[in-house]
């Protein structure tokens, strides 16, 4: 049995006060669940969240890390420093940050190797823009995707990766992927893993759904069989409706 992993991803929300606060309410509202729940945050809020959520089950994510331990790369945060902050996962490949930031699948490949070398969870995320799923090119590119950014892995840090389909169509934009569409492409995600890896870890792996995930469609979306939890961005940031999500 996979565990439900319900992410928050903030993006580039609150402050590290503003953070705090949302902490104390949602520890507040979480009652006992069979639910792992993470809480992705920029990297100026990590301490005090992860000071915040002592003696509480939720984990504490990054959004982004670069994939030398150290170096000449001015702005950058590496996998080593998150480590030491004792964060638990840190999302890679952000639709945001291939578009925004010409993260290619070769960068993406050398952080997830760099996550997993400093015991960090990647939440490795991937999917297709509207013109690609119009043009009917969904299957080709999760799958450029996913053989490419796992190049490299062994078979046990797959079985510990969590992978997020977020069509980019989906994102932000409150046009949510039907539960049936996206519960075939992450059913497509487990075959591809299947045949890089083998049948076991297919059937251990976690993958989520993102893109516009709310209270209103997460039961829909969290009741498909092959989709293990949702990535949550813009209804991550309210206490009131992220807790909705958590216990669809
Ligand atoms: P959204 O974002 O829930 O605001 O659509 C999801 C994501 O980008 O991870």
């Amino acid at each position: 049995m996979r565990k439900p992993i319900i992410a928050g991803n903030w993006k580039m929300h609150k402050t590290a006060s503003e953070a705090v606060d949302f902490i104390n309410q949602f520890k507040g509202l979480m009652g006992n669940t069979d639910v792992e729940v993470a809480l992705c945050v920029p990297f100026t809020q990590l301490w005090a969240v992860k000071e915040a959520l002592k003696g509480s089950s939720i984990k504490i994510g990054a959004q982004n890390m670069h994939y030398e331990d150290k170096g000449p790369f001015t702005g950058e945060i590496s996998a080593a420093m998150l480590k030491e902050i004792g964060i638990d996962y840190c999302i890679i490949g952000h639709s945001e940050r291939r578009q925004y930031f010409g993260e290619t699948d070769e960068t993406i490949n050398k952080k997830l190797h760099s996550a997993f070398k400093n015991d960090i969870v990647p939440i490795l995320c991937v999917g297709e823009s509207l013109e690609e799923r119009e043009g009917s090119k969904t299957e080709e590119v999760v799958r450029r995707q996913v053989n490419a950014d796992l190049k490299g892995l062994d078979a046990e840090q797959v079985s510990q990766l969590i992978i997020a389909y977020e069509p980019i169509w989906a994102i932000g934009t409150g046009k949510t992927a039907t539960p049936e569409q996206a519960n075939e492409t992450i059913a497509l995600i487990r075959e591809i893993i299947k045949e890089m890896f083998n049948d076991e870890i297919s059937e251990k792996i976690r993958i989520q759904y993102g893109g516009s995930v709310k209270p209103e469609n997460a039961s829909d979306i969290m009741n498909q069989e092959d989709i293990d939890g949702a990535l949550v961005g813009g209804a991550s940031l309210k206490p009131k409706d992220f807790i909705e999500i958590v216990n669809f």
